[in-house]
């Protein structure tokens, strides 16, 4: 669900993606063998998890399914109600499961083209969230 501060603690494994957040950098996790992404961290559908290594990812995606959220679960999240619990369909593939910020609730669709922004929740603790993109004059989203 939504990463929040009790559920950052960072593994051997993840450390990497936690770590890039604090440079407001969004990596996902590669199979060097087939260069299909993953997130969370994962071991390879077909080639298992030595070949698996941190990259760097585009930080964009889309809305693939959103909530609204009208009581606050955890008030260190920071957000006032109401908020968006959001599903983005990265760029990259994977989904990952987020806050949608900037962005009223009437204004989320499915589809939306979205970046990553990255919130400190406290000092050493920063998460990403994603809010909407704004596409070059030309540009489309793929339908
Ligand atoms: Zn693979």
């Amino acid at each position: 669900m939504i990463p929040g501060p009790r559920d950052v603690v960072a593994d051997d494994l993840d450390a990497p993606f936690w770590d890039a957040c604090l440079r407001s950098e969004f990596l996902v996790h590669r199979c060097g063998r087939c260069s299909r992404d993953y997130w969370p961290a994962s071991s390879c559908t077909e080639h298992g998890g030595d070949a698996m290594r941190w990259v760097p990812a585009s930080g964009r995606g889309e809305v693939h399914t959103w909530t609204v959220f009208r009581r606050t679960y955890d008030p260190e999240l920071g957000l006032p109600v109401p908020y968006i619990v959001a599903v983005i369909q990265l760029d990259e593939g994977p989904f990952f499961h987020t806050n949608l910020v900037d962005c009223a609730p009437e204004d989320v669709a499915v589809g939306l083209p979205v970046e990553a922004v990255f919130t400190e929740l406290r000092p050493g603790v920063v998460i990403p969230r994603f809010r909407p993109r704004h596409l070059p004059a030309g540009e489309r989203t793929p339908s």
